[in-house]
């Protein structure tokens, strides 16, 4: 494709998301294809020569489209937001046109300034303390984007993982390394995020879950008892993950009698994984749910999920990024440059060389919206959130399971986990509305999130309406 051809093409791919984007209601949510359905739909081998552009978007139309989860779908509830907006699309075009891979600040300049901004400005805006910026001259705060929450968890812990093997090293010089980390020990909630226990496994470290209280919440005196065992049996607590609005039900830890506990042993790294919920501290009314933030070492949030920017965007600061980069610094001479000792150079605070110019769809997102208009986005998916809540309550057949505190409501009909499996599945396969389940107190309920961007109170009471006729022609055959 030359630059004319790109240039029409471009403008007709403009328009083609628009239109889908515009239409996605008249679609059903969830496509109704089996496993395997593309292959025999498409050659077994890439063309050999160039084919027609019109030629392939028909193909998209016909093959892959059928095939597609519509993430932006208004009657989409499952799982959390997928980041969507048109300043986030065109910043990623603009990246991709930049093309630069920003792992030094020699290796592009803006791209690394950019970032650092930017991180700057949304952890002012979430209410980090100054600590986690760069702004201030003496700081040693800072931001940074990954590409997932999982990178973030996992980069705490190979640098609380480091930091505690260099510490024990000073104690024990003579003991073997393999022996110092088969004592370290991480902790966090059964209701965390299953990529801790991912974390610990590529890590190589031990990690125990804990049983959170009857509201999913982590509290202190369980982790302070869990940790003093340990201890007592020769282990090392070393690093503990908190989560502040769970996967499951949208629960927060309690980080206000977590962190002291943290700080009453020696060097235990504390991280908050707030993947979803630390977009909502931006808003006034939410900060209080981020409180017990002084206590915490690093902190992350993913505006690909509910900042209306498109994945990937996980954006994690730490108090301290010096301790970071000394877990994950490799130096070749081919990377260095004149400025390295003074400069920011992003390949050290994660695991991959390579990174995008993430930070300009994000910045696009914030100066498109401003603040005032991403506040306004969020509240209102609190208060569909709260709608949908009101009306489970107003039906004596259902219970809502959680505190809805933002966009998620776990509810149930009473009755037993079968009877809630059957409903949610036959709501799914209706294609009407597609919303996942979780385990909430040892309970199978179904999730509802508030998702799409635009999402109306219509959408809301659509949505109510697809599953209270689910349940009654449920309950009605299991009378008959
Ligand atoms: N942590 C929490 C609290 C989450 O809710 C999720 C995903 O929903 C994750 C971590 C994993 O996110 P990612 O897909 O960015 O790794």
């Amino acid at each position: 494709m030359d630059t004319e051809g790109f240039r029409t093409h471009g403008k007709e791919m403009v328009d083609y998301i628009c239109q889908y984007l515009e239409s996605l209601s008249s679609r059903r949510v969830t496509p109704s294809v089996e496993p395997g359905y593309l292959r025999p739909l498409l050659p077994d081998q890439a063309p050999q020569q160039p084919e027609p552009w019109k030629k392939i978007m028909d193909d998209i139309d016909n093959y892959i489209m059928p095939g597609v989860t519509h993430w932006q779908h208004p009657r989409f509830h499952a799982y959390f937001p997928s980041g969507n907006s048109y300043p986030s699309i065109l910043g990623d075009m603009l990246s991709d046109a930049i093309g630069c891979i920003g792992f030094s600040w020699a290796a592009s300049p803006a791209c690394t300034e950019l970032e650092t901004i930017v991180l700057d400005w949304l952890g002012k805006a979430i209410g980090l303390p100054d600590d986690f910026l760069s702004f201030a001259e003496e700081s040693k705060g800072g931001g940074v984007i990954q590409t997932s929450a999982s990178e973030c968890v996992l980069v705490t812990m190979l640098a609380a993982r480091a930091q505690a093997i260099k510490k024990l090293k000073q104690q024990h010089p003579f003991v073997e390394e393999g022996m110092l980390l088969s004592k370290l020990m991480a902790y966090c909630s059964k209701e965390a995020h299953s990529c801790v226990e991912k974390a610990a496994m590529i890590c190589f470290v031990k990690l125990r879950i804990l049983e959170p209280d009857d509201k999913c919440s982590l509290r202190g005196a369980t982790l302070r008892q869990a940790m003093e065992e340990d201890q007592a049996m020769g282990l090392i607590p070393f690093f503990v993950s908190t989560t502040l609005g769970t996967t499951s039900c949208c629960s927060f830890d309690n980080l206000g009698e977590i962190g002291p506990v943290c700080q009453s042993f020696p060097s235990v790294w504390l991280h908050v994984d707030a993947a979803y919920a630390g977009n909502a501290f931006i808003l006034p009314e939410l900060k209080p749910l981020l409180s017990g933030i002084q206590y915490a070492d690093s902190f992350n949030t993913n505006p690909n999920k509910w900042l209306l920017t498109c994945f990937d965007c996980s954006t994690m600061w730490v108090r301290d990024r010096f301790r970071l980069t000394s877990a994950l610094v490799v130096d070749p001479l081919y990377l260095q440059h004149g400025y390295s000792h003074s400069t920011i150079d992003y390949r050290h605070w994660g695991v991959p060389l390579s990174r995008r110019f993430r930070s300009l769809k994000l910045w696009l997102v914030m100066r498109s919206y401003g603040i005032s208009g991403l506040q306004n986005y969020i509240r209102h998916h609190c208060q569909l959130a709260k709608k949908f809540e009101a009306s489970v309550k107003r039906d004596t057949r259902f219970e809502v399971c959680n505190e809805v505190k933002l966009g998620l409501v776990c509810f149930r009909l009473k009755g037993n986990d079968k009877l809630n499996e059957k409903l949610l599945s036959n709501i799914n396969a209706s294609g009407k509305l597609h919303m996942v389940p979780a385990n909430v107190n040892d309970k199978y309920t179904i999730r509802f999130c508030a998702v799409a961007q635009n999402a109306t109170d219509e959408d809301v009471a659509y949505a109510w309406t697809v599953i209270t006729e689910q349940a009654t022609e449920l309950l009605e055959a299991q009378n008959m």
